[in-house]
């Protein structure tokens, strides 16, 4: 595992850094695809140190976007914009949210629930609240928007129909978020992945940087980041990019979430999930 991180004063991915400039101008459809139709989505992606590199840079991908070298370029697919967020909303957004309260994440207890009596039990993969945005939920919205709509554009080159109403979310000491794909579960008697959710894009969003651990790791891709204040990370929601929070060994982390459905990419679900904010 590394680390990377960078400031600047503008909002310059480290693949443009690092690529001299050169990747945001490249027509898309001339680079592999980073979003793929459900149907696609249960091959299962290996991350075989001695095969080509899934990014068709002609090397394997031991010596590239999976490295495990300390210094290297993100893997493709994973996009990261220091200072994405001006210095002043991230601090009146980071000063609001220490304010608000909080709600631990619930989940669904299949074993005890029936169609009538729903019971919920704390998420143990994941131990970390929802901050209650309140009368800042619409900034906050329209933050994301124009960010996955932006980056949408720029990163894939493609338009979106819509992004999950964005969370702020809140990990005190020992909050972390155990590895997993955004939008696919993986089958355990076929050890094959399916998308469960129409979700083909995330975003992160941070408030802070003065917290110990925490790091974001990509465990497939050999790579970790601990983005700072202001950062934008977007990839695709695939278990390719499986991630995993790591736990906060001190302070208070805190991200702003969402996750957007492609345009183009067919859906499984017959409507958009209730939380969806509409693009037109
Ligand atoms: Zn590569």
């Amino acid at each position: 595992m590394n680390s990377a991180s960078d400031s600047n004063s503008d909002p310059v991915s480290i693949y443009d850094e690092l690529i001299k400039g050169s990747y945001m101008d490249m027509p898309k459809e001339t680079l592999p695809p980073l979003v793929f139709e459900p149907e696609e989505a249960e091959v299962n992606f290996s991350p075989d140190m001695n095969a080509a590199c899934y990014c068709a840079s002609g090397k394997l991908f031991g010596s590239c976007c999976g490295s495990p070298d300390a210094i290297r370029l993100p893997p493709y697919g994973l996009f990261m914009f220091e200072n994405y967020l001006d210095e002043e909303t991230v601090k009146t957004l980071r000063d609001f949210a220490d304010q608000r309260d909080g709600e631990r994440l619930m989940v669904i207890d299949d074993d005890k629930s029936t169609p009538e009596n729903i019971v919920k039990v704390y998420d143990e993969r994941r131990i970390t609240e929802r901050v209650d945005l309140g009368e800042r939920q619409q900034e906050v919205n329209d933050i994301i928007q124009t960010a996955f709509v932006d980056l949408a554009d720029k990163c894939v080159g493609k338009s979106l129909d819509w992004f999950e109403k964005p969370s702020l979310m809140r990990y005190h000491e020992g909050g972390f978020y155990v590895r997993h794909a955004d939008s696919e579960n993986m089958d355990p008697d076929t050890c094959t992945w399916h998308k469960v959710i129409d979700r083909d894009l995330s975003m992160l969003i941070y408030l802070n940087d003065d917290y110990e651990g925490g790091e974001l790791s990509f465990y497939n891709l050999n790579y970790q980041v601990r983005p700072r204040a202001g950062a934008a990370v977007m990839f695709p929601s695939g278990h390719r990019y499986l991630h995993q929070a790591e736990t906060v060994t001190s302070g208070v982390r805190y991200a702003i979430v969402s996750w957007a459905s492609v345009s183009g990419v067919s859906k499984i679900a017959t409507q958009p999930i209730e939380s969806a904010i509409l693009l037109d």
